[in-house]
């Protein structure tokens, strides 16, 4: 079957974007590829079967593209956190600090119920801030969060580091 090596290599790289200097990790060439699309959904998934998790929270917006599938294989709930002024419904919000700016993003403070073990799930890691803010908004609304995967880590960025002194645990499949 699809081996790690070949699912590394149906992520396009791309120079110079979105800034010179920049390479950016493309993972739309993974996501159309069916069989790269499930061999990375399903080792995202195996971790955490029988692990009785209540729901999965995405990123905007790669995050909701692999965050949905994960949650629907662990028969899970799914909760979007999103850029600012996007959730209809009464949110909680924080700045939190990317590899590219500063941003702000909110999730609706009714997500999950206090205790419910969540799951963040995302595309990328590289300097853990949009992941750090993700964490502490769900748990600011109650969630244990007990685990972050992501398909790619770019460790020289040191955000899975961030993320374990929060106590959260960190899986990876590509670095
Ligand atoms: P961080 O906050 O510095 O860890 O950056 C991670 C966030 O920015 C994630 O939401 C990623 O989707 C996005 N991101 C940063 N660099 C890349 C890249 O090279 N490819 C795809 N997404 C990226």
């Amino acid at each position: 079957s699809f081996s790690r090596q070949e699912l590394a290599d149906t992520i396009r790289s791309i120079p110079d974007y979105p800034k010179p200097g920049i390479i950016f990790r493309d993972i739309t060439t993974l996501l159309g590829n069916p069989r790269a699309f499930r061999r990375a959904v399903d080792e995202l998934v195996n971790p955490y079967v029988g692990m009785n998790v209540r729901k999965i929270a995405g990123m905007e917006a790669r995050g909701f593209i692999l965050g949905g599938a994960v949650a629907h294989q662990l028969s899970a709930g799914f909760v979007p956190i999103r850029k600012k002024g996007k959730l209809p419904h009464e949110t909680v919000s924080i700045a939190y600090s990317l590899e590219y700016g500063v941003d702000e993003m909110e999730i609706h403070r009714d997500a999950v119920l206090p205790g419910e073990k969540v799951i963040l799930v995302d595309d990328l890691i590289a300097t853990g801030g949009t992941a750090v803010g993700a964490v502490q908004l769900l748990r600011q609304i109650g969630a244990e969060v007990v685990s972050a995967c992501f398909v790619i880590d770019l460790p020289d960025l040191g955000g899975r580091a961030k993320l374990e002194a929060l106590g959260v645990e960190v899986r990876t499949l590509v670095e």
